[in-house]
C-alpha cells in the first residue's frame, strides 16, 4: 500500500503563504520540485508550483487535481534564485514564479510564422577593435576561465562601440559552450540592435519581448532550455529565462527606466540580473554612456569594476553642444518655438541633405485648455491632472487614464467662449515645422503617432533609409539609434525635465540630454547639438555641454549624500490607494504606526527614516486617492529587516485595500 504524499504549492496570487495539498492515490508517479500542478483554491482551479515536498502533512488536506509537467519546469537552482528574488522584493513567490514561467500549460508549440522585419541599413562589423575596446574585452574575459561572478560597469561615450565589445564577448562565451543573455530596454525602439545581433549569430539567436504570443514565448523558453538558442536578446522578463548554461549577462543602456516593472511584481531587471549573475557565478556587464548613479557608486565601493570607452570610434569627435537662451517676452516663444540659431541650423542641414532629430518631451498639441474668462483649467474627471489638447483629432486626453473628451466650444464653468491653448507639445512643433519648411519630409515619433501596429517600425526604417529629413519626438528619439546621417540634434525645451518634483530629475535630465546629443555626428560627418532653455546657466546643462558624465556624477553624489537619497540610502515606498480618501489614509496610517513602534524597539533601527503617510504628488489617479510612506534605510540589511517585519506584523498586504510595496522605487510620483 502506498503512503500518503503531500506537496507545498506556491500560487500566483498576491498572498505570501504557500498552500498544502495531498496527492491523490491515482497519481502514482513521483512528483518533483519545480513541477506545476492544478489545484482547487476557493472554488477555483489554479495552477501552482511545487516548491516543497514535506515528509509529513495533514491527512485532511485537499487533493491536487493533476500534474501539468512530468518533468519539473524549474530546476532546484532556478527555484533557489527565484526565492531569493522574491525575498529581496518582498513579493509573493507565486507571482515571481509566474513571471519566470508565464505561459498557459496547454499552449501548443506550433511554429510561428516569422514576422516581417523592415529593412535597416546596419553598418558592417569592424574588423579591428580600438585599443580601448581591446582593453575592455581583455578585462571581462579574465572572468571566463574559470567562469566566476564579476560585475563590470562599462561607461562608454555615445558612439564608442559598446555593441562590438558585447558581440566579441559573446563569441568567446559561445566557443566555451555557454549561453549569453542580452537585456535591452525596448526591442521595438531599437530594431537596429536586434538586427546587428541577428546578423552576428544567425542560427543561434532568440529574440524575446512582451509582444510575443503565449505560444511564441513558450517556444522561445523551450529553445533556451534545450540550448537551441545560445544568445538571447530581450526585454526585462528575459532575466528569468531558463538558461541551463549561462556564461554572460549583458545589460545594455543599464540606466534605462524601462528595466523597472511598475505593476504587480515590481522589480528592476538590472538588479535581478546582478542577483542572477551572482547565483550562477558568471560575469555581468552593464553598459551605458550615462550609468545610473547607483551603478557608478558600486564601482566606487569596489563592488564592481569600472571600464571605460572614453572616445568615439575612429577618433570621431563628440558633437559640439550650443546652449541657446530662450526669452519669452522677446520672441513670443510659444508662437515660434524655434530660435533663430536652431532655425538656421535646420535650414543648413536640409540644404546639405543631412538629417535632424528634435526632442520635445511632451506629447500633444497644447499642455492644457484654459478659460481666459474665469481661469478654469480642463481637468480629467478621474485624475487630478489637466487634460492634454490634441488638435488634429479635436480631443482632450488624460495621459494617465485615457479619458477622452472632444474639445468644447465654451467653458463648462462660466459658459464663455474664451478657451485658450496653453503650452505646447510635439504635435504643435510638427505643425509649425511643416509651415516653416514646406518641402521637408517631417515625421513625429511619440506614443500617439506610433499607436497603430507597425507605425513605429515604419517611421524608424524610413528615417534610417533617408526618407525623412526631420524627426521630431519625445524621449523615444533619444534611445540608442545609430543613424550616421544625423548631423543636427535640437532640444526644444530642456527645462521640462529639469524642474520635476523628483530627486532623480537631474539625473534623468542629464541622461536624456546626453543620450539625445549622442545621436548626432555618429557617421563621418561632424555633428552639432542645439539645446534651447530658459535657464542657460543651469549647472547640469553645462555638464551636458562638456560631455562630462563624471563631473555630473560627482556633484550628484554629493547632494544625494547630503539629502539621504540613494545610493546612500535604500528606499522602500509603501503605497495605498482607494476611492475613499479616508480609507486609504487610515489604512496606511495604522500600518506606518506599527512600523514606527518596531523601529523604536531596537537602537539598531533608529537610523531608519519613516516618512509619511503623505499624499502622493499625483494625489488622485483613476478615481483613487493615493498616499505613500517612504522608508529610507541605511543598508540593504536594514531595508530587508524592515520588510520582514512589515510582512510579519501586518495583514495589510492581504486585506483590501492592499498596501503595495515598491522596493528601490524609481518613480515617487
Ligand atoms: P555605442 O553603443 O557605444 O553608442 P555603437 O556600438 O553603436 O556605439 O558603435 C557606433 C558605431 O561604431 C557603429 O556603427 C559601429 O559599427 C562602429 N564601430 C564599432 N567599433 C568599431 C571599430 N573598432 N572601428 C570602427 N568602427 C567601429
Ligand atoms: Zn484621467
Amino acid at each position: 500500500m502506498m503512503e500518503d504524499r503531500w506537496v507545498d504549492v506556491a500560487l500566483p496570487l498576491p498572498l505570501y503563504q504557500t498552500f498544502h495539498y495531498k496527492i491523490p492515490t491515482e497519481i502514482q508517479h513521483p512528483i518533483s520540485l519545480g513541477s506545476r500542478v492544478w489545484v482547487p483554491f476557493q472554488r477555483r482551479k489554479l495552477m501552482g508550483y511545487v516548491i516543497d515536498i514535506p515528509k509529513e502533512g495533514y491527512p485532511q488536506a485537499k487533493e491536487i487535481f493533476s500534474v501539468v509537467d512530468p518533468k519539473p519546469v524549474l530546476s532546484d537552482q532556478a527555484l533557489l534564485f527565484l526565492k531569493r528574488v522574491a525575498t529581496y522584493y518582498a513579493s509573493p513567490l507565486g507571482e515571481v514564479l509566474k513571471a519566470a514561467f508565464p505561459f498557459a500549460p496547454t499552449s501548443p508549440a506550433k511554429k510561428s510564422t516569422p514576422k516581417e522585419i523592415p529593412h535597416f541599413s546596419t553598418p558592417d562589423r569592424p574588423k579591428m577593435l580600438t585599443t580601448d575596446q581591446k582593453k575592455v574585452l581583455h578585462q571581462v574575459k579574465t572572468s571566463f576561465s574559470p567562469f566566476r561572478f564579476a560585475p563590470y560597469l562599462l561607461q562608454g561615450v555615445t558612439g564608442s562601440g559598446k555593441t562590438e565589445v558585447y558581440l566579441r564577448l559573446i563569441d568567446e562565451v559561445l566557443t566555451l559552450k555557454r549561453q549569453a543573455m542580452v537585456l535591452v530596454p525596448e526591442i521595438s525602439l531599437t530594431p537596429q540592435a536586434v538586427h546587428i545581433f541577428k546578423k552576428a549569430f544567425p542560427q543561434r539567436i532568440a529574440v524575446y519581448h512582451s509582444r510575443l504570443t503565449p505560444a511564441e514565448r513558450h517556444e522561445t523558453w523551450k529553445a533556451i532550455q534545450e540550448q537551441e538558442a545560445s544568445v538571447v536578446i530581450g526585454t526585462r522578463s528575459v532575466v528569468f529565462a531558463p538558461f541551463p548554461a549561462l556564461g554572460l549577462i549583458v545589460v545594455d543602456e543599464e540606466h534605462d527606466s524601462s528595466f523597472k516593472q511598475e505593476e504587480k511584481f515590481r522589480y528592476h531587471a538590472r538588479d535581478v540580473a546582478l542577483i542572477r549573475a551572482k547565483h550562477e557565478n558568471i560575469p555581468i556587464l552593464l553598459g551605458s554612456a550615462t550609468p545610473a548613479i547607483e551603478s557608478l557608486y558600486q564601482t566606487i565601493r569596489k563592488k564592481s569594476t569600472l571600464l571605460r570607452l572614453p572616445q568615439r570610434v575612429e577618433k570621431r569627435p563628440l558633437p559640439e553642444i550650443e546652449i541657446v537662451r530662450l526669452q519669452k517676452k522677446d520672441a513670443h516663444f510659444e508662437n515660434t518655438l524655434i530660435s533663430q540659431p536652431l532655425k538656421d541650423a535646420l535650414r543648413e542641414t536640409l540644404f546639405e541633405k543631412q538629417q535632424t532629430i528634435l526632442l520635445l518631451n511632451r506629447r500633444g498639441y497644447a499642455a492644457f485648455l484654459l478659460c481666459h474668462c474665469c481661469g478654469h483649467v480642463l481637468k480629467c474627471k478621474y485624475c487630478d491632472v489637466s487634460l492634454t489638447v490634441y488638435l488634429k483629432t479635436q480631443n482632450l486626453i488624460c495621459h494617465y487614464c485615457a479619458y477622452t473628451l472632444s474639445i468644447p466650444k465654451q467653458c463648462m464653468v462660466c459658459s464663455q467662449e474664451e478657451l485658450g491653448l496653453i503650452g505646447f507639445g510635439t504635435e504643435k512643433i510638427e505643425t509649425y515645422l511643416n509651415e516653416l519648411f514646406p518641402h521637408a519630409r517631417i515625421a513625429r515619433l511619440d506614443k500617439v503617432s506610433t499607436a497603430k501596429k507597425n507605425a513605429l517600425q515604419k517611421i524608424l526604417s524610413d528615417f534610417s533609409n533617408g526618407n525623412i529629413d526631420i524627426l521630431i519626438g519625445t524621449q523615444m528619439v533619444a534611445k540608442g539609434h545609430d543613424f550616421p546621417n544625423v548631423t543636427l540634434v535640437g532640444v526644444i525645451l530642456a527645462d521640462i525635465a529639469l524642474n520635476l518634483p523628483d530627486f532623480r530629475a537631474p539625473e534623468r535630465t542629464f541622461q536624456l540630454l546626453t543620450q539625445v546629443a549622442g545621436r548626432a555626428g555618429r557617421g563621418e560627418k561632424k555633428g552639432r547639438v542645439i539645446i534651447q532653455t530658459f535657464q542657460p546657466h543651469h549647472p547640469h546643462l553645462n555638464q551636458v555641454r562638456a560631455h562630462n558624465y563624471f563631473s555630473f556624477a560627482e556633484e550628484e553624489l554629493k547632494w544625494r549624500h547630503a539629502l539621504h537619497y540613494p545610493p546612500f540610502r535604500r528606499l522602500i515606498n509603501f503605497k495605498c490607494q482607494h476611492p475613499d480618501m479616508n480609507i486609504a489614509l487610515q489604512k496606511l496610517r495604522s500600518f506606518t504606526e506599527k512600523l514606527e513602534i518596531w523601529r523604536k524597539s531596537d537602537p539598531l533601527f533608529s537610523i531608519i527614516e519613516i516618512l509619511g503617510p503623505s499624499p502622493a504628488p499625483l494625489f488622485k489617479l483613476k478615481n483613487k486617492y493615493r498616499f505613500h510612506t517612504l522608508i529610507k534605510a541605511p543598508s540593504v540589511s536594514s531595508q530587508q529587516a524592515l520588510l520582514t517585519e512589515a510582512l510579519r506584523c501586518d495583514h495589510s498586504f492581504r486585506e483590501m485595500p492592499r498596501i503595495q510595496i515598491d522596493v528601490d522605487p524609481l518613480n515617487l510620483l
